[in-house]
C-alpha cells in the first residue's frame, strides 16, 4: 500500500506579543491509500492546526518539517498549485458547516463550484452533478434542495451538503475535523455510515480529527494520540483501545462514557492541556500524570516503539532511562 500523505517533523508555531506557541511541535503522520487514521486528543493539543497546516490553511507559521502528498512537496509548490489540490485531491469537512457554507449561494452553486473550477464543468453539468452528489449523501428531494440556501436546511442536512461538497471532486484524502460533534446521536450515526460508504466505494483515505473515541472505534484503522503539540502514542485501533501505553491515552480510555451514561466526552483526567511551549522542560503531561517521576519533569521523553507498529512517548517504558541512570550510577 502506498503512502498518500507523509508529514515529517512538522512544526507550526504561532507568534504573538506574549511569545511563541509551538502548536505543532515535531509531528510525524503518515496516511496510506484507503486508510482511515484518527487524530485524537483534547482541544488545544494541536490536531486541528496539524490538519490546517496539511491543507496550507494554517494561520500559524510553518517553521520546520515536510508535508508530502501523493508525491508532491506541499510546502514547496506555488499557491496556484496548492489551490488546484485543495478541494480537488484533498478536501476538508468541519464541525460547523454554517461557517464553511456561503449563505448567499444555493446548495447547488456551492457543490457545483468545485467541479466548475477543477473539472471545467459547464453550469448545467455542475448542477446535474450537484443533484447526483446530494442523492449520494442521502438528501431527500435533491432536485428541490439544489436550489435552496444553507439556512433552509437542518444542521444534519447541512453537514451532508458539506460532505457532498468535499466528495464532489472525488478527493484522495478527506480531512474531517470533528465532523459529527455538533450533531445528535442519530444524525451522527448516519453521517458516519455515509463516510464509510463513500470510503468503500472510492477508496478515499480519511484523516479523522476527533476527541470522540466512539467515532475512532467505529471508523479508524489507526490512531494517533496528540498532546500539547506532539504525538504521544500511535498504533492500530485495536492496540490503542486494548493496550494503551501512554498515561494520557490510558486516561482518555478511562473517560469513554459507558452505554448507560448520557454524558459524552467526560474526561477523568484532571487539569488542562498546557499551552504548548509553556513548560520548558520535561514531559508536557507531567503536571497531570499520576506516574510522573523526577526524570519526567527534567527531560522530555522521545516517541519510541514499544512493539511493532505501536509507539509511545513516555519514560515509563522507554529503553533509555534518561538522566536517572547516570544519577544512579553516580551515587
Ligand atoms: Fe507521565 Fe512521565 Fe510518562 Fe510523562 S514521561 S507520561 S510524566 S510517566
Ligand atoms: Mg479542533
Amino acid at each position: 500500500n502506498k503512502k498518500l500523505l507523509d508529514i515529517k517533523q512538522l512544526k507550526t508555531y504561532f507568534y504573538s506579543d506574549e511569545g511563541v506557541v509551538p502548536a505543532v511541535d515535531g509531528v510525524d503522520i503518515a496516511i496510506f491509500e484507503g486508510e482511515t487514521v484518527g487524530i485524537v486528543g483534547e482541544s488545544g493539543c494541536g490536531k486541528s492546526v496539524t490538519s490546517l497546516t496539511a491543507m496550507r490553511l494554517t494561520p500559524g507559521k510553518v517553521v520546520g518539517g515536510s508535508i508530502e502528498f501523493d508525491g508532491k512537496d506541499l510546502l514547496a509548490i506555488s499557491e496556484a498549485e496548492m489551490r488546484s489540490i485543495r478541494g480537488n485531491e484533498m478536501a476538508m469537512i468541519f464541525q460547523e458547516p454554517m461557517t464553511s457554507l456561503n449563505p448567499v449561494f444555493t446548495i447547488g452553486q456551492q457543490i457545483g463550484e468545485a467541479v466548475q473550477i477543477h473539472m471545467n464543468y459547464s453550469k448545467q453539468q455542475a448542477k446535474t452533478h450537484a443533484v447526483e452528489m446530494l442523492k449520494l449523501v442521502g438528501i431527500p428531494r435533491p432536485e428541490q434542495i439544489v436550489d435552496e440556501y444553507p439556512h433552509q436546511l437542518s444542521g444534519g442536512m447541512r453537514q451532508r451538503v458539506m460532505i457532498a461538497m468535499a466528495m464532489s471532486c472525488q478527493p484522495k484524502l478527506l480531512i474531517a475535523d470533528e465532523p459529527t460533534t455538533a450533531l445528535d446521536v442519530t444524525i451522527q450515526a448516519q453521517i458516519l455510515d455515509l463516510m464509510r460508504k463513500l470510503r468503500a466505494e472510492r477508496n478515499t483515505s480519511i484523516m479523522m480529527i476527533t476527541h470522540d473515541l466512539g467515532v475512532v472505534a467505529e471508523m479508524c484503522d489507526r490512531v494517533i494520540v496528540m498532546y500539547s503539540g506532539k504525538v504521544v502514542e500511535e498504533g492500530d485501533v485495536v492496540t490503542i483501545f486494548t493496550n494503551p501505553q501512554h498515561p494520557y491515552t490510558q486516561g482518555l480510555m478511562k473517560s469513554i462514557p459507558t452505554l448507560d451514561s448520557n454524558e459524552k466526552r467526560l474526561y477523568s483526567i484532571k487539569g488542562n492541556v498546557p499551552i504548548p511551549g509553556s513548560l520548558r522542560e520535561g514531559c508536557s503531561f507531567a503536571p497531570r500524570c499520576e506516574y510522573a517521576m523526577d526524570v519526567c519533569r527534567r527531560q522530555a521523553p522521545q516517541l519510541e516503539e514499544v512493539e511493532s507498529g505501536h509507539s509511545s512517548r513516555c519514560w515509563l517504558h522507554s529503553s533509555d532511562q534518561g538522566e536517572t541512570r547516570n544519577e544512579n550510577t553516580a551515587h
